[in-house]
């Protein structure tokens, strides 16, 4: 009998749908059945299919001269993959290129393009980014979902007490709210159910955007465009605005520092709020960056910011797997948990050598990987919530220092907790372990 080829990934999966952006249907049919003439374009299919299945938002593939490597991220850490073969990934990159309207015979220059695709009723917008390298062509494919699957601030992981206050600061007239994040984790989403928990159905929301960038659709908020083909600038357009008095100023990105002060006086003369987003990597770190931007505006802006949202995202444990340890109480107090509060703690399932993996009889039986998550230990990811409310104390020091150290001291002194004691507390609930912990906040 001859000896079964083991499957390739791509033939495992149910393969995805592809739809070119292309408005015109005959010319999307067109290019649609060109592409299914080529060898690669059920590898393609089959292989965006496994992707999704394994949850994967990135596939990262590196040609060199016999294979195509391959990696997933999956909850924001890369994964290797077995390698294709290179003829196969080749047939693979020319059809995806041709669905997203790039020169598949282009293996040099630097080429992004988009398609959708459809796995049953789920939409994905796919991105291709190519790029010759020294060692062959380098290609990077986002996946990104059409509909954001709506979610809470408790889905994300947040405590009910920080809901509270945060929920508090969000229906505060008179002030303003700030959402952070560090780069690529998520502010998007955390922005988006920061305002969806904040009371909108009274109060008129406005938001001030770039046309050349504009942000996704919300319920129950106006987004108001400046730039591009608008003619007109940010504080232009929000001097026109202010004049229909709206309840909540929502800036997507740090305005300009024109636009802050006529938000700022709004805030000060009329008692409506502002909220704004940037990216940084603590509350304290977001407010040392923001305020040398408003010279002008500082010292008002520093009174009247309320509240600073910091999030950070780290892989959730699986609870089909996880394995529970009594706690040292060293390192209970290392963590700064105080005796007796907590009395596990969890880390993943990591199976013993294969070796090891035997019977009673001392007979092979390999432990098979937990079906929840794959083996990996842990499934999605949960937010870990800064929630910086400034006291009189910060505020001065906020106009006299930018040293982050020192303004986190005395941050801690008004009862502040941080965002690596927020960490903790999110381990104490079990929720994640204490070695990713480690590898998020070493930033990998
Ligand atoms: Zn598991």
């Amino acid at each position: 009998m001859a000896e079964q080829e083991e499957p390739q990934l791509w033939q495992t999966a149910a393969p995805v749908e592809f739809v070119p952006h292309i408005d015109e249907r005959t010319e999307a049919q067109a290019l649609l059945i060109s592409t299914r003439q080529g060898a690669g374009y059920e590898v393609a299919g089959g292989q965006l299919g496994h992707a999704l299945m394994s949850r994967a938002t990135h596939l990262l593939m590196d040609y060199s001269q016999s294979a195509c490597a391959m990696r997933y991220q999956i909850d924001g850490a890369w994964e290797q993959l077995p390698p294709m073969d290179r003829e196969v990934g080749d047939a693979m990159l020319y059809a995806l290129k041709q669905l997203c309207l790039l020169n598949p015979a282009d293996r040099r220059s630097a080429q992004t393009g988009k398609c959708t695709i459809k796995a049953g009723k789920v939409k994905h917008v796919l991105t291709v980014q190519a790029q010759g390298v020294a060692s062959g062509e380098r290609v990077l494919i986002k996946l990104e979902p059409v509909e954001v699957p709506f979610k809470k601030l408790s889905d994300l992981g947040m405590r009910d007490k920080m809901i509270e206050s945060l929920k508090e600061q969000l229906n505060s007239d008179g002030t303003v709210v700030v959402v952070t994040a560090p780069k690529a984790t998520g502010l998007t989403t955390t922005w988006a159910v920061t305002i969806d928990a904040a009371d909108r159905f009274i109060r008129d929301f406005q938001s001030f955007e770039d046309e050349e960038n504009p942000e996704p659709e919300t319920i129950n908020i106006n987004p108001n465009y400046f730039g591009g083909e608008t003619g007109l600038t940010e504080s232009e357009l929000l001097r026109k605005a202010i004049l229909k008095e709206p309840d909540v100023i929502l800036f997507p990105e740090l305005p300009q520092p024109d636009s802050m002060e006529l938000a700022i006086e709004q805030v000060e003369k009329n008692q409506k709020q502002v909220y704004t987003r940037m990216v940084a990597d603590s509350a304290i770190g977001a407010l040392v960056q923001m305020l040398p931007k408003y010279r002008d505006s500082a010292g008002a802006l520093v009174k009247r910011i309320s509240a600073v949202l910091c999030q950070k995202l780290v892989r959730r444990l699986c609870d089909q797997c996880k394995v529970g340890f009594e706690p040292q109480p060293q390192l209970l107090k290392q963590l700064g948990i105080p005796a007796g509060r907590v009395a596990m703690l969890y880390q993943p399932f990591v199976p013993p050598p294969i070796e090891q993996q035997v019977d009673e009889n001392g007979r092979p039986a390999p432990i098979p990987p937990c079906p929840a998550c794959n083996g990996r230990g842990y499934i999605g990811r949960i937010a870990i919530f800064e929630l910086l409310c400034p006291g009189e104390q910060l505020q001065a020091a906020l106009m006299k220092t930018q040293d982050v150290n020192q303004l986190s001291q005395i941050a801690k002194a008004e009862g502040h907790r941080g965002i690596q004691s927020e960490a903790v507390l999110t381990v104490a609930r079990g929720l994640t372990s204490l070695e990713e912990l480690k590898r998020a906040f070493s930033g990998k």
